[in-house]
């Protein structure tokens, strides 16, 4: 026997308990915070799966595109979405729309990545694969997570409502990668689309998981080493290899790279760095940990600076200018004496030096007039930011919240990122991840990149609290 088919009042009874009832279920998928996991989930999946590097600019177009479709999808107005052409690339800013109390606050991602070889991997590069708590993709960490977290908190927050008392500007530029064209563009030629009081970074910062997984230490970057490259370049006249001459543009330049390799910049220690061997030192066990407290003083001794820098890499780049041997290219042909022989060299620059002054050093060490250094490129320094009270006091309220009792230290970073534009343009920039990775997780760049899920969730949590805490 069939069942019999409820009448028409038993199907208004029905639909009046089950609307309510999805309604309900509706409303609290949407002020679920698990539900946003999912969402931002969702987001960093699409960016990882889009191979955007420099080699494919389409893709990285697709990317924002897709981006751009979302957030209209959300209630983003045409006006509140704006595309800075750079090269072949994109790049994306979008605002927040707030009352207009206060001057903007600017929030930043990249979205392009190095590429990665699918061949050198465990796993596809460009499919984000969850395993053993993990997310492993291109860009997982270095910084579509960002891009992702951005995304997914700024649709939160307009699902919810939010009126903040400034504008909230999110910028995610296509090419920080390779030649930092977007930001340089934007900065240069749309200041009026980013310009705000303070700007937070999302590819510098974060924090250091312990053995057990606990946040240990913060750290927040407040400056940046300048990036600039030289080229030291012999030309001779060359000639048959089976009649060597006298000179030769290799053993030249060789000699010059030799001299280069011994010479150590002086030591120097900033605001930024000094807060930051004070805060690092009480979590570094040992006798670093001991020798960071010392560096720390406010006039340390040079020879614990010399024993830090010796002690450790990273150390040694914070405390002084380095510069590099990091290509090489000469002769042409197995018989014929070299006419030319060229090194690239790589520095990394302090904050208070200029290129020029580097460049001069560089001509002292090589001590050879047939030697030409000269730069590639021009670089203009970018100021540290200041280490705001006021900042660092929310800061450090919010990081309670998420991240225990792990200390903030400010960071001077050794390599470079779009911050470095920004500061250029005299707005402060803290660079904050919100990730914290374990020893094993620092794979930016690398095979097999990949990000703790719980990490990313927590980052995405606590960005969102960080955008209504300064959003007002
Ligand atoms: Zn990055």
């Amino acid at each position: 026997m069939f069942p019999r088919r409820p009448g028409y009042n038993g199907l208004i009874l029905l639909l009046r308990l089950l609307v309510p009832l999805f309604l309900l279920a509706c409303a609290a998928a949407a002020a679920n915070p698990d539900s946003y996991d999912d969402l931002a989930r969702d987001i960093l999946q699409e960016l990882v799966e889009i191979r955007s590097s420099e080699t494919f600019p389409e893709n990285t177009n697709r990317l924002l595109d897709g981006v751009a479709e979302r957030l209209r999808r959300e209630g983003f107005a045409e006006d509140q979405i704006a595309f800075v052409r750079s090269g072949p690339v994109n790049n994306l800013i979008v605002r927040y729309k707030g009352s207009g109390e206060r001057k903007p606050l600017l929030v930043m991602a990249h979205i392009d990545v190095v590429d990665a070889d699918p061949d050198a991997w465990q796993a596809d590069p460009f499919t984000l694969l969850t395993k053993g708590g993990y997310y492993y993709g291109r860009g997982t960490s270095d910084n579509k997570a960002g891009a992702a977290t951005l995304i997914a908190d700024f649709i939160r927050l307009k699902r919810e409502g939010y009126q903040p008392k400034r504008d909230l500007i999110m910028v995610l530029t296509g090419n920080e990668e390779s030649t930092m064209a977007g930001i340089t563009a934007i900065a240069r030629d749309h200041r009026e689309l980013i310009d705000a009081e303070l700007a937070f970074n999302t590819d510098a910062g974060g924090g250091e998981l312990d053995d057990e997984g606990r946040p240990r230490l913060l750290s927040i970057q407040m400056s940046e080493k300048l990036y600039q490259s030289f080229t030291f370049t012999v030309t001779n006249p060359g000639g048959h290899s089976s009649r060597p001459r006298p000179d030769n543009a290799i053993y030249q330049l060789a000699r010059a790279l030799t001299r280069l390799e011994t010479y150590r910049f002086p030591v120097q220690v900033n605001e930024v760095v000094r807060e930051s061997l004070r805060v690092g030192a009480e979590a570094t066990p040992g006798e670093v940990g001991e020798l960071m407290a010392q560096a720390a003083k406010a006039q340390p001794d040079p020879d614990v600076l010399r024993r830090l820098a010796a002690a450790d890499a990273g150390l040694n780049a914070s405390i002084r200018t380095t510069c590099v041997a990091t290509m090489l290219k000469a002769g042409v042909a197995e018989n014929a004496l070299p006419r030319q022989a060229q090194a690239t060299v790589n520095c990394r620059i302090l904050p208070g030096t200029t290129p020029e002054q580097v460049q001069a050093t560089l001509r002292e060490i090589v001590a050879d007039p047939a030697v030409k250094v000269e730069r590639i490129g021009e670089s203009k320094p970018s100021p540290p930011s200041p280490l705001r009270e006021d900042v660092m006091t929310k800061l450090r309220t919010l990081s309670k919240e998420f991240f225990g009792s792990a200390p903030i230290a400010p960071s001077q970073s050794t390599g470079a990122t779009d911050g470095l534009r920004v500061r250029q343009l005299g707005i402060p920039v803290y660079g904050f991840s919100g990730i914290a990775t374990g020893p094993e997780d620092r794979r930016a760049h690398g095979l097999d990149e990949r990000l703790p899920v719980d990490s990313f969730h927590r980052a995405v949590r606590f960005w969102y609290q960080l955008l209504k805490e300064f959003g007002g």
